[in-house]
C-alpha cells in the first residue's frame, strides 16, 4: 500500500492520496502538476531493459565505433578515442566531462539500477539498498548515452558529406543501449521501488509532514538535519541555501555563455579545408550544406536551450526574491522544462568527440576542439547544477508569505 499522504515536489502542498485504486494519473490539488503516473510502468520490464542497457554498453565501449577512409587510407575509432584525442590535444576538462557523461556514469547508473531491481524483484532489501537507489536516480541526468545519439547523428552526417564513413558494431550496440536507456526510464516505477525498499506508514495525519527530497518518504516533525531512514539523504523542509547557490551557478553560467558563443567551438575539415566554426557559425554551415534538419537540431540544442535555461532560471530566482504571486504555475512548469532539457545541449561537445579520432590524416584534413567547447560544456554543467539546487517550492512559499502580509 502506498502512503496516504504525499507532498508536491513543485509547490510543497501536503495532501492526501485519493482512496480509489487503479488511477493512472494523479495531479496536485494546488498547482495542477503531475504527482504520479502509473501507465506503462513495470518492474519486470524496467529490470529487463536496465540489464540489456548494461550488457550492450560493454560491446559499445570495446568494439570499433566509427571509421573513415580518405584515398584508401582508413582511420578507425572506439568510443573512448574521442576522450584520448581531446586529452592529447590539451583539452583536459572537456575530455574528463565527455569520459564521465559517456563512459563512466552510464555504466555506474545502470550497474546500480540493475542491482536494485534484481534485489527488489527477489524481495530482499539490505540496509544499503535505499542509498544505492538514491545514487542511481541522482546519476540519471548525468549518464548521457541518449544525448550522445544526437551527437553521433550530426557527426555522421557531417563526415559522410565529405568522406566515406561507416558505423562500426560498437556504434550499433551504443545506439541500441541509448534506446534501452530511454525505455528503462519510461517503464521505471520509482515510487513502487521505494515502497518495496521500505514501506511508508499508513497514517493520514497531515500535521508537521516533511518529505524526503530524494525518496519522498513522509516524516512527521523530524529532527532538523536528520537522515532519511529509507535512502540516507539529509532531511530538510526545503533545499538549504537553494537561492544563493542557484544565483551563483546561474550567474557563472551567464558569464561563460558569452565566450561559449564568441569563440570557435571546433575546427573540422569542410570540403578538405580546415574550418573553425562558432556555435551559430556551425548552424549556418549546416544550412549551406542543405542539412536543414540538423541545422535546426543544433540551433535548438546548442543555442536556444542554453539561452532558455538561463532566462528560465533567472525568472524563477527573481520570483522568490520579489515574492511574486504572478504566474506561479507557468514558472513552475518552466523550471521543470529547464531541469528536463538541460542535458540535451551537450550535443555539440559530443559531435567533436565523434569527429576528432577519425579525422587525423594530415594538416589539411584534421579536426580539433577549440576554446568554446570547454566554455560551452561548463555552461551546460553549471545550469544543470543550478536547476538541481533550486527549489521551486520556494516560489510558492514566498508568494504565500506576501499574501499573508497583505491586509
Ligand atoms: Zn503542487
Ligand atoms: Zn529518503
Amino acid at each position: 500500500m502506498r502512503c496516504p499522504v504525499l507532498s508536491c515536489r513543485d509547490c510543497g502542498a501536503v495532501q492526501t492520496r485519493p482512496s480509489v485504486a487503479g488511477y493512472d494519473l494523479l495531479l496536485c490539488a494546488e498547482c495542477d502538476c503531475q504527482l504520479e503516473r502509473r501507465t506503462g510502468r513495470s518492474l519486470a520490464a524496467a529490470l529487463a531493459l536496465s540489464a540489456t542497457t548494461l550488457a550492450l554498453l560493454i560491446p559499445a565501449n570495446f568494439l570499433p565505433f566509427l571509421s573513415t577512409s580518405v584515398l584508401g587510407s582508413p582511420r578507425q575509432s572506439y568510443l573512448v578515442s574521442g576522450v584520448t584525442v581531446m586529452w592529447r590535444q590539451e583539452w583536459p576538462l572537456l575530455a574528463i566531462a565527455v569520459a564521465l557523461f559517456l563512459i563512466v556514469l552510464p555504466f555506474v547508473r545502470f550497474g546500480l539500477l540493475t542491482v536494485v531491481l534484481v534485489l527488489v524483484q527477489r524481495e530482499t532489501s539490505p540496509a544499503w539498498l535505499g542509498r544505492v537507489f538514491r545514487w542511481s536516480n541522482g546519476l540519471q541526468i548525468w549518464a548521457m548515452a541518449d544525448v550522445f545519439l544526437l551527437g553521433l547523428l550530426v557527426a555522421y552526417e557531417r563526415l559522410a558529406a565529405t568522406v566515406h564513413t561507416t558505423l562500426g558494431i560498437g556504434a550499433y550496440c551504443f545506439i541500441a543501449a541509448a534506446i534501452a536507456t530511454l525505455l528503462t526510464r519510461a517503464t521505471l516505477d520509482t515510487d513502487e521501488i521505494w515502497e518495496r525498499i521500505r514501506p511508508s506508514d499508513d497514517s493520514c495525519d497531515l500535521d508537521g509532514v516533511v518529505t524526503c527530497g530524494a525518496c519522498e518518504m513522509v516524516m512527521r516533525h523530524p529532527e532538523p538535519g536528520c537522515l532519511c531512514p529509507r535512502c540516507g539523504a539529509r532531511i530538510s523542509r526545503r533545499i538549504p541555501d537553494a537561492i544563493s547557490a542557484s544565483i551563483a551557478l546561474t550567474v557563472a553560467g551567464m558569464l561563460l555563455y558569452i565566450p561559449a558563443n564568441l569563440y570557435a567551438i571546433a575546427r573540422i575539415p569542410i570540403g578538405f579545408t580546415p574550418t573553425s566554426y562558432t556555435i551559430l557559425g556551425g548552424v549556418i554551415e549546416l544550412v549551406d550544406a542543405h542539412l536543414f534538419g540538423l541545422a535546426a537540431l543544433v540551433f535548438v540544442a546548442s543555442f536556444a536551450i542554453p539561452f532558455f535555461k538561463l532566462v528560465g532560471l533567472a525568472w524563477c530566482i527573481a520570483s522568490v526574491l520579489r515574492r511574486s504571486t504572478f504566474a506561479l504555475s507557468a514558472k513552475t512548469k518552466t523550471y521543470r522544462v529547464v531541469e528536463e532539457i538541460g542535458r540535451w545541449s551537450m550535443v555539440d561537445p559530443f559531435v567533436v568527440a565523434c569527429f576528432v579520432p577519425v579525422t587525423q590524416y594530415n594538416a589539411a584534413f584534421t579536426s580539433s576542439a577549440e576554446p568554446a567547447a570547454t566554455y560551452f560544456t561548463a555552461v551546460v554543467v553549471l545550469t544543470m547544477l543550478a536547476a538541481q539546487v533550486f527549489d521551486p517550492r520556494l516560489m510558492w512559499d514566498a508568494a504565500k508569505q506576501k499574501q499573508r502580509r497583505l491586509p
